[in-house]
């Protein structure tokens, strides 16, 4: 079997948006005057789709959300000729090799992300040539199913989060992510702000639940030690991404002052950076994501890792790509769950694109145990509300 072609097309979605709410979560620009850009910086509308076909006619699917159309140049220009002609059951020998070729200007950030779809889509193809799922290639099912945490209640109104905790509680979740609003630009009244969320939603889901706190890179090092020791009362199972991505250091500092564990890795790539982060004890939780952090092939990596380290892997999103590898791993102990519903920032955008993504009951998400490869294919159901650029 051998590569045939490799497509890259760039999905903009034009249909129907939610706008942002006020000060529905912090984010890393949150520091810089911008006030006007901050919430822009945060939703993404596009999605890269990465179809590779074989000379016997399976066709793989991949994907990233990551700045889509930069990584459609990537794909097409550097990484499509490297994949080209060679056998996908060489995945490392292909990962070592766009890896390496893009090297001296790639290794993270967006470049990984794009190496990701590929082997993404390599995998998905590995999966359906022997007819069964990416997870049973991966050293299969270590759990029945899949516990799974609720993940969106944006800092919106007191009451409506409150609404919100309720309608997914009485659905059978019993773990539930919540986002700060505010940061050290909005003061001493932000902290109150801050503190005063996280009651109404224990208030709502109780002390037999977990609650996860999510800050996505909106603190500072000084803000977050002013925040850690008022949160512990309220037991929560982690505090997310206080800092940005490449301040390992601030991440070991936090992880080492509170009982709260510190979680992060969704913005951090490769083998070699989960290592720098294990080492240096920065996170008690890896949150990676296996669209960004190098596919499956380096995921898969990064879950040995963690498991030596004795660190739990819940990787960031849903997503079927994640899923395999959290049924795969008993170093996965649950998924996080990004419910459906219309456009707003747009991580829910996966299931506007692809059929097959599995919906939560009870709190669970299962995997088929008869579907091969990753079990996605792509919807027609919203292609009109999609640009799509070839
Ligand atoms: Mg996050």
């Amino acid at each position: 079997m051998k590569i045939k072609s490799v497509r890259a097309r760039v999905f903009e979605w034009k249909g129907k948006t939610v706008p942002p709410q006020g000060n529905f979560c912090s984010n890393a620009m949150d520091l810089l005057y911008a006030p006007q850009e901050t919430m822009s910086t945060f939703r993404f509308h596009s999605w890269t789709v990465v179809e590779i076909e074989t000379d016997d006619g399976i066709v793989g699917l991949g994907n990233v959300a990551l700045a889509p159309a930069i990584a459609k140049a990537i794909i097409d220009q550097y990484l499509a000729p490297l994949v080209i002609g060679q056998d996908p059951w060489d995945y490392e020998y292909l990962w070592q090799r766009m890896y390496r070729a893009t090297h001296a200007w790639g290794r993270k950030g967006v470049t990984m992300a794009a190496i990701s779809a590929v082997d993404l889509a390599i995998w998905d193809i590995l999966g359906k040539s022997v007819n069964k799922p990416v997870f049973k290639l991966l050293g299969g099912r270590t759990k029945e199913k899949i516990p799974c945490y609720y993940s969106k209640l944006y800092r919106t109104d007191l009451n409506e989060m409150q609404a919100e905790a309720q309608k997914f509680l009485d659905q059978g979740f019993t773990a539930f992510k919540m986002r700060f609003g505010y940061g050290p630009a909005h003061l001493q009244k932000g902290v109150a702000e801050n503190l005063k969320s996280v009651e109404a939603v224990r208030e709502v889901i109780g002390y037999d639940n977990d609650l996860m706190l999510e800050c996505y890179m909106g603190w500072n090092v000084e803000y977050a030690k002013r925040m850690l020791p008022k949160l512990e009362k309220f037991q929560p199972r982690w505090l997310e991404e206080p800092v940005i991505a490449d301040d390992i250091d601030g991440y070991a500092e936090l992880n080492q002052l509170t009982s709260i564990p510190i979680s992060g890795g969704e913005h951090e790539f490769s083998l070699y950076g989960f290592k720098q982060l294990l080492d240096r004890k920065a996170v008690s939780v890896v949150q990676y994501d296996t669209n960004r952090v190098g596919g499956i092939t380096a995921a898969h990596k990064i879950n040995a890792l963690c498991e030596a380290y004795s660190v739990p892997v819940i990787p960031h999103a849903g997503q079927m790509h994640n899923y395999h590898l959290t049924m795969s791993t008993l170093a996965s102990p649950m998924s996080e769950y990004f419910p459906m519903h219309d456009v707003e920032v747009g991580n829910e955008l996966f299931y506007y694109i692809f059929d097959g993504e599995p919906v939560a009951e009870n709190g669970f998400v299962q995997l088929d145990d008869d579907k091969p490869g990753l079990g996605l294919t792509l919807k027609t159901e919203h292609l009109a509300d999609f640009n799509i650029v070839e």
